[in-house]
């Protein structure tokens, strides 16, 4: 399974936002974004004016990297989910935000969606009482996650549960911090989502030109 395995910092710089990639770096003085808040690159800090078209693929361009997700699997969630009902955009988001290693960080376990998808490829994290490695696998509501036994004294999932009372609390999920556990109560609809820097119809349009 390809994942993207390249400075993740520049995608920061790129997409002229944080996209809080690195855990705790990001919350820190260090954050390449904070001290350089252009484009990387030698023309980063030149004045451009971006087209109609450019808006729409760094619109593209940014979810996938917000959620870690190449461009062919990244497609095809837009194609599944034209074939929904409700707008596409808002169905798209609720694929994404079902995937098994975005629910894994969401809930807390991981500080970052890359940290979660490793955990999950090693193997640390049941559902429904039946162990998933496969950092895409869509979840369903009432699906039941839990931290295997064995896996709990890792050391980077007791210490990204530590901060997660820092943490916004997500309607469609539910964390039972003592038991390593957590609820996947089904995806959201926008308005439960907190993303207003996520501009989905400009991925919609990208994608239907
Ligand atoms: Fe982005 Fe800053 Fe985190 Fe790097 S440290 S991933 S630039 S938010």
């Amino acid at each position: 399974m390809a994942r993207y395995s390249g400075p993740v910092c520049k995608l920061c710089r790129r997409e002229a936002m944080k996209l809080f990639l690195k855990g705790e770096r990001c919350y820190s003085e260090k954050c390449s974004f904070t001290r350089r808040p252009y484009p990387p690159g030698q023309h980063g800090q030149a004045r451009v004016k971006l087209s109609e078209y450019a808006i729409r693929l760094r619109e593209k361009q940014k979810v996938r990297r917000i959620y870690g997700v190449l461009e062919r699997q990244f497609q095809k969630y837009y194609f599944d989910a034209t074939r929904r009902k409700g707008r596409t955009g808002e169905q798209m988001l609720g694929l994404l935000e079902s995937r098994f290693d975005n629910a894994v960080h969401r809930l807390g376990f991981a500080f970052t969606r890359a940290q979660a998808r490793q955990l999950v490829r090693h193997g640390h994290f049941t559902v429904n009482g039946k162990r998933v490695d496969i950092p895409s696998y869509v979840l369903r509501a009432g699906d039941k996650i839990e931290v295997r036994t064995k896996s709990r004294e890792i050391k980077e999932i007791i210490a990204s549960l530590a901060q997660v009372d820092k943490r916004p609390q997500l309607s469609w999920l539910e964390l039972d911090k003592a038991n390593f556990a957590g609820t996947f109560k089904g995806a959201p609809v926008r308005e439960e989502m907190n993303e207003p820097a996520i501009r989905e119809q400009y991925v919609v349009e990208y994608y239907s030109r």
